[in-house]
């Protein structure tokens, strides 16, 4: 599988099974083996973090909450020139790197 979704990528959830769905957030996190993403503030999780004590440190106890990971086709790739959900197509340069671009507008991401 190609992924084309990088990490600091701006991505829109598209799929209804999150509550999530239409929100918008930056890619945090990319895990291409499991077909994953993290991405800001979408799908959150609470965590019970109980009293920690390390090394004189100690950690109060309370809710963390953190981001959990979703799947990689239930985001899109939005694009920062048009602001629009968009395909990305693949384009190489005359020096032979990859680049990722906007199939709507045109416009280079990276
Ligand atoms: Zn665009």
């Amino acid at each position: 599988m190609k992924v084309k979704i990088k990490k600091g990528d701006t991505v829109e959830v598209i799929s209804g099974r999150y509550e999530d769905k239409g929100r918008r957030g930056e890619v945090i996190k990319v895990m291409p083996k499991s077909g994953r993403v993290t991405v800001q503030s979408v799908n959150m999780r609470k965590k019970h973090q109980s009293q920690v004590q390390t090394q004189g440190r100690s950690f109060t106890p309370g809710i963390i909450e953190f981001e959990g990971p979703i799947d990689i086709s239930y985001v899109m790739l939005v694009c920062p020139k048009c602001d629009e959900t968009t395909r990305v197509g693949v384009q190489r340069s005359e020096d032979g790197t990859v680049q990722r671009v906007c199939k709507k507008c045109d416009a280079l991401f990276d």
